[in-house]
């Protein structure tokens, strides 16, 4: 698991080699170190185009980080912000921008047309250049199926094209940029998406764009250092790799874990289990017993279930003319079918509790497919149908959500040929793997008690993957 090339690259007699020879040189990424950690800090640019829905609280949000605040005024296309004898100084950008920044926050809900998409250029052509290593940019807009006129649905669609772009402009920096969609009066629930992509937890997640809807519940955490406390949650395929990370980070925000695995994997699992202070329940999830399984086991131990986390997952790579039947059918049933099943027993007995969420984890495979993996492909793109289908139907301000990694540093990829390896580390804007931590980052992001108004979402953890969408 081990990127040697990184490593290598990462020294001066490397960085001289890689620039010489027009090599990609990865920057080592920065994840969050410890749980009290500031969101952000360093110097933070807000700008807004005229009419901007969502400034005011982007302003809010940002006043509660360590960062030194500055908001852009001086051309036309830009609105007068609303942040002016804040605590935000003025930054007029038609004069010299001097300084780094270690965040460019954009509210482009105003845009109404295309002429009007000129505000971005305004705001980050002078000060793109600025972007400090690991810097990130975020863009605020508005749900295309919202708006009212073709016009104003074009140009915010228009928002992920730009983001999309600059982002593969910055990913040499070790730098993220993302979009929020958000429904016209949504602003106040913005809170959680706002921090995660403006944090280090994001390290790994680029290029992507979330919706967040309408809540009548604006919940948020009695301590922002632990948001998941007081929260009861349940991860599958916990003993190793991605499952095991998950555990941990749920832990660390607060919540109390029950790790469940294969009962072969019971010696790892407990370890998981001790490490995290929670519980092991070794347990198939194909078994038609698992549902009634894992309820008897949650009413043991917990009054209900705050998050279920459907990590478990299996591979049986071949070409479909090769593949035997078994392998078709254990790759239906591990990871589309037994999350099905569990979460429809789990919601008829109503064990998930209110403000719950469910957390499905998909796979690039089945956004852009992969040769050789039909029956994953098929299993993975249908939890992304499974999500979106089911999300309207919750009620008690559950959600659900799925996450779609794309190479992570796992003993899974670690068994992949050597040059298949390296081309999925390197074939992303950041020219890495990705860790299993930032998977598990982006799914305490869905998890978080203000994240209610997330629903039926599949973000990508693949470092803005170049295979697929
Ligand atoms: P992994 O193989 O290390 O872990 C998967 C775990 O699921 C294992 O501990 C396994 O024992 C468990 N499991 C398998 N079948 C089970 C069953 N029937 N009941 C209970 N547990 C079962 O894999 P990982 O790399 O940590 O991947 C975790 C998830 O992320 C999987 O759903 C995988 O498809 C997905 N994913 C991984 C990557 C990657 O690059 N590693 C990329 C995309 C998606």
């Amino acid at each position: 698991m081990v990127d040697l090339y990184m490593r290598a690259i990462n020294t001066s007699l490397g960085k001289t080699a890689a620039k010489s020879l027009g090599l990609p040189s990865p920057v080592r990424l920065q994840r969050r170190q410890r749980a009290d950690q500031p969101f952000l800090s360093g110097n933070a640019l807000i700008g807004a185009a005229p009419g901007g829905k969502a400034v005011a609280t982007l302003g809010h949000i940002l006043t509660t980080s360590e960062a030194h605040l500055q908001h852009a005024s001086g051309a036309d296309s830009l609105g007068d912000s609303s942040l002016a004898g804040q605590q935000f100084q003025s930054l007029n950008l038609i004069r010299e921008v001097y300084d780094r920044f270690s965040a460019l926050v954009f509210d482009a809900t105003g845009i109404e047309n295309t002429d009007q998409l000129r505000a971005l250029y305004d705001f980050f052509h002078p000060t793109i250049r600025k972007l400090g290593t690991h810097g990130r940019v975020l863009v605020v807009g508005l749900n295309p199926g919202t708006c009212k006129t073709t016009a104003q649905a074009a140009a915010q669609r228009a928002l992920e094209g730009f983001v999309r772009s600059l982002a593969k402009e910055v990913g040499n920096k070790g730098a993220t940029a993302n979009l929020i969609w958000m429904a016209p009066t949504s602003a106040k629930q913005l809170d959680s998406s706002v921090r995660f992509f403006l944090s280090a937890r994001s390290a790994y997640v680029s290029g992507q764009n979330v919706s967040i809807g309408r809540s009548r519940l604006t919940a948020q955490p009695d301590r922002m250092d632990l948001p998941l406390a007081g929260k009861f949650a349940l991860v599958t395929g916990a003993s190793r790799g991605i499952g095991a990370a998950i555990a941990e980070t749920l832990a660390t925000d607060g919540a109390t874990v029950i790790v469940l695995d294969l009962p072969a994997t019971m010696a790892t699992l407990q370890t998981v289990a001790n490490r995290v202070k929670g519980h092991a329940l070794p347990c198939d999830i194909t078994d038609e017993t698992a549902p009634e399984k894992i309820m008897n086991f949650v009413r043991k131990h917990f009054p209900g279930l705050d998050l279920i986390v459907h990590n478990a997952g299996v591979t049986r790579d071949k070409t479909l003319g090769n593949m035997p039947e078994h392998f078709w059918d254990i790759t239906l049933a591990v990871n589309l079918a037994a999350e099905e099943n569990i979460n429809e027993a789990l919601l008829e007995q109503e064990m998930i509790r209110d403000n719950g969420r469910i957390v499905c984890v998909s796979s690039i495979s089945g956004i852009a497919g992969n040769f050789g993996q039909t029956n994953y492909a098929t299993a993975k793109c249908g939890v992304i149908g499974y999500v979106e289908a089911l999300a309207p139907k919750l009620t008690r301000h559950i959600t659900i959500n799925a996450v779609a990694p794309g190479f992570i540093e796992t003993a899974m990829t670690d068994a992949m040929p050597l040059a298949l390896r390296e081309a999925g580390r390197r074939m992303n804007s950041l020219s890495q793997g990705g860790l299993p931590v930032d998977v598990a980052e982006t799914i305490a992001w869905y998890c978080h008690p203000a994240s209610t108004a997330i629903n039926g979402n599949t973000v990508r953890v693949c470092g803005q993957s170049l295979i697929g969408r």
